[in-house]
């Protein structure tokens, strides 16, 4: 490795944050060297996270389909089963398939990849701890820190990922199990929830706060809750788990009103906790070097994302801002364009959020209750899927487009999608929000038909005037 040499930039952490930023300083000709510690790169993302679950929630709607729609569009056949260690399988092929894909990307672009744990020595050197068994220090003029994010388990609860798993094990269970229950209402809950749901577990959310997904505009959030309350999904809202036994077969848990008051019991074969996500430092070594977390693990970084120590920057989940990865990616290619002396920008209120679950929920921007608390003077409009030829058509049908937009300018402020392929419609949002576009000036773009995107058209025409086909 030219691990010696002294490098442009070094970047400690290989998910989605770590390599777009390592890909694009080498790009901009910057001697780059990119540190990863799990053996293959994409982080969590590309090995845990986003493209494992996705291909798993793909599986499990194909299957939930065949045995519940395909019949009424006229397909039949005599019997439909799961095959879980062939859906396995093809999940862990695609995951295998990218990440290798990343490490031709990387060679490419010629940026020098170290196998290894990274820990800092001084703020501009890391002494990594390679896979192989070797130590070798990696000197850089600048360093990024882009090592992520873990899995955050509640106080007096073990995760064993067999009975008590993280989003990790919910991931690779070796059997359906037949009663699952999630601790923790959030996307990553709902997305591993719908995947066994839809494979025959009995699901049961148990969530302390009083709605799911928080961050979500109310109105859609209430339409979406009872979507996934017509698979079967359980929720018990305002609850918190106060005890664990695995001592038996399966677990018992005890629940309590997060106000206090009568404990029940549930049990479940399989109990998720997926109570968020905490940032990662663990063996960085950043006392040594005097970098500074803030009271949750982040580090806290200025607009060039520079932390408390010069030379030293952070991106990612491990710095404040919404724990994506693609608002990691964005931290990535802006931090590097200030160390090439270019300007970077991310706007962390444009950053898309998705629900990847059937149908999806999508928004940019902000909520209702949001503006409301701004105490700005707004417009809505809203389309129901219902109204929308393309998912009459195709029978998939549930879901609203929703715009909230300045009264006074017609400005977009926020736009909420729930459709089957929301996460795609969302997209044509966040360009409008991006460009300061009215509601109008999105009414007023040709969209083809029969589309789900005439659904958002139509949104945008009852947010200053009418739509038609309602
Ligand atoms: P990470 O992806 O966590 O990567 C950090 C990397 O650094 C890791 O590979 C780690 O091994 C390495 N590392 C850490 N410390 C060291 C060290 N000292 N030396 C060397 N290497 C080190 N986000 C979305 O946008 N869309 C989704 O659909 C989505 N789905 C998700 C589903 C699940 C189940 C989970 C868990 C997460 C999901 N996320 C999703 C979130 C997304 O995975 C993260 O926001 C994203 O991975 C953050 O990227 P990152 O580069 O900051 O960190």
């Amino acid at each position: 490795s030219s691990g010696s040499e002294e490098n442009d930039v070094v970047v400690i952490g290989g998910g989605p944050g770590g390599y777009v930023a390592a890909i694009k300083a080498a790009q901009l000709g910057l001697k780059t060297t990119c540190i990863e510690k799990r053996g293959t790169l994409g982080g969590t993302c590309l090995n845990v996270g986003c493209i494992p679950s996705k291909a798993l929630l793909h599986s499990s709607h194909m299957f939930h389909e065949a045995q519940h729609s395909f019949a009424s569009h006229g397909v039949k056949f005599s019997s439909v089963e799961v095959d879980l260690p062939a859906m396995m399988a093809q999940k862990d092929k695609a995951v295998s398939t990218l990440t290798r894909g990343i490490e031709g990307l990387l060679k490419k672009n010629k940026v020098n990849y170290v196998k290894g744990y990274g820990k800092f020595i001084s703020p501009s050197e890391v002494s990594v701890d390679t896979i192989d068994g070797a130590n070798t220090v990696v000197k850089g003029k600048n360093i990024i820190i882009a090592t992520g994010s873990d899995v955050k388990s509640l106080p007096g609860i073990t995760i064993d990922e067999e009975k008590i798993v993280s989003s990790t094990g919910a991931l690779a269970l070796k059997k359906i199990p037949k009663k699952l229950v999630v601790i923790g209402a959030g996307y990553i809950g709902l997305e591993m929830g719908s995947v066994w749901r839809r494979l025959g577990s009995e699901v049961t959310v148990v969530e302390f706060a009083p709605d799911i997904v928080p961050s979500m505009d109310g109105e859609v959030r209430k339409q979406f809750q009872r979507m996934l309350e017509k698979q079967k999904m359980k929720f018990m809202l305002k609850t918190k788990v106060v005890g664990v036994d695995t001592s038996g077969d399966g677990v018992k848990l005890t629940l309590e009103p997060a106000s206090g008051g009568d404990q029940t019991t549930l049990e479940a074969d399989v109990v998720l906790v997926s109570a968020g996500r905490t940032p990662f430092t663990a063996g960085l070594g950043l006392d040594k070097i005097g970098v500074e977390t803030d009271k949750v693990g982040r580090i806290p970084v200025d607009e060039r994302f520079v932390t408390n120590v010069s030379g030293v920057y952070a991106i990612g989940d491990v710095i404040p801002g919404p724990m994506l990865a693609h608002k990691a990616e964005e931290d990535g290619v802006a931090c590097v364009e200030f160390i090439a002396g270019k300007h970077g920008h991310v706007d962390y209120d444009k950053v898309p959020g998705v629900v990847y679950t059937h149908p999806e929920v999508a928004s940019v921007g902000k909520t209702e209750e949001q503006v409301k608390a701004l105490g700005v003077e707004y417009c809505v409009g809203k389309f129901p899927l219902l109204a929308n030829s393309r998912a009459k058509a195709i029978d998939d049908a549930e879901g609203l487009v929703k715009i909230i937009a300045e009264k006074e300018t017609d400005k977009i402020l926020g736009v909420h999608i729930m459709a089957p392929n929301a996460g795609e419609l969302i997209h044509e949002a966040a360009l409008a929000l991006t460009y300061d576009a009215s509601s109008e000036d999105i009414a007023r773009v040709c969209h083809a038909h029969p589309t789900m995107s005439e659904a958002l058209k139509e949104a945008a025409m009852a947010t200053h005037d009418k739509a038609i086909h309602i």
